[in-house]
């Protein structure tokens, strides 16, 4: 039986990158959004390609509400029906409130807050109209505490979390299920400029003491999309090493 057509934004590297590698891997189909990563997206189309695997790729910065809403309705039309999605993309822009510049909130808010909202409101009528649809969002352990230097990041990700639940008790009663996963320190480009003293610092205080990889990020964003999931709506799995627990 043909496996589920799930939309990744940011899937060019990263986390993004891990979950269109999971998915193809297991046959999913996938289309993946990115922004400024072209070549790397076309590389990643190739890979899977040349593997047998379904793997498509649309330039769109999801910012853009119109293009969003353009850029997903040609990909419903060029690669068929879509079954689930995952916002994934996502920005930093740390600095202490005192200093932060207008222009550091808004990119953030409007990367990680108003792309989620952008994507998924431009697929929410579809997904209810068939009874159908898996959501999972990145969120992040910041929306579920704060961090000093990232006001706006930890509000975005909070934005995603009580977006989530709400849009989870919208959306039950049609068949489509919301959920989110908040990821701890994860090895990715977002993290490689953290110096190596602050990451002493940060692995002392998770149980496991290491970082996260994409692929523990990816597996279970997997299963949430994943019909393993099929009563589970509304919730915000960490994915951390056991720093919030
Ligand atoms: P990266 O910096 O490695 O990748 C960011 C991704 O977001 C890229 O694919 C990028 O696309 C995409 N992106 C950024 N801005 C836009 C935009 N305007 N439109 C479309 N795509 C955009 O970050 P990570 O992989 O680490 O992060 C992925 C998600 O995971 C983010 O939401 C992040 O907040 C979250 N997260 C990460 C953690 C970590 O420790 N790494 C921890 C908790 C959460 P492109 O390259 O094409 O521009």
């Amino acid at each position: 039986m043909a496996k589920d057509h799930v939309l990744v934004t940011g899937g060019a590297r990263g986390i993004g990158k891990g979950v269109v590698d999971q998915l193809a891997e297991k046959d999913y189909k996938v289309t993946f959004l990115y922004k400024g990563s072209k070549d790397a997206a076309q590389e990643l189309v190739t890979y899977w390609k040349s593997k047998g695997k379904d793997v498509g790729a649309y330039c769109c910065d999801v910012k853009d509400y119109e293009k969003v809403k353009s850029t997903v309705n040609t990909i419903l039309e060029e690669r068929g029906d879509i079954d689930g999605l995952v916002n994934n993309s996502g920005i930093t822009r740390d600095s202490s409130l005192f200093l932060m510049k207008p222009e550091q909130w808004n990119d953030v808010i409007h990367t990680n807050l108003f792309g989620v909202f952008n994507v998924t409101k431009s697929l929410i009528a579809y997904f209810i109209k068939r009874k159908k649809g898996a959501i999972v969002s990145v969120a992040s352990i910041a929306g579920l505490t704060g961090i000093a230097g990232q006001t706006n990041y930890c509000a975005s990700k909070s934005g995603i979390i009580g977006f989530t639940k709400s849009l989870a008790m919208e959306t039950a009663k049609y068949g489509v299920r919301v959920n989110a996963v908040a990821p701890g320190y994860i090895k990715t480009d977002m993290t490689a400029a953290i110096n190596e003293k602050a990451k002493e610092k940060m692995y002392s205080l998770i149980p496991m003491g290491r970082e996260g990889t994409v692929e523990e990020v990816a597996s279970v964003v997997e299963v949430l999309l994943s019909d393993a999931a099929s009563y589970i709506t509304g919730q915000v799995i960490s994915i951390d090493g056991g720093i919030t627990a």
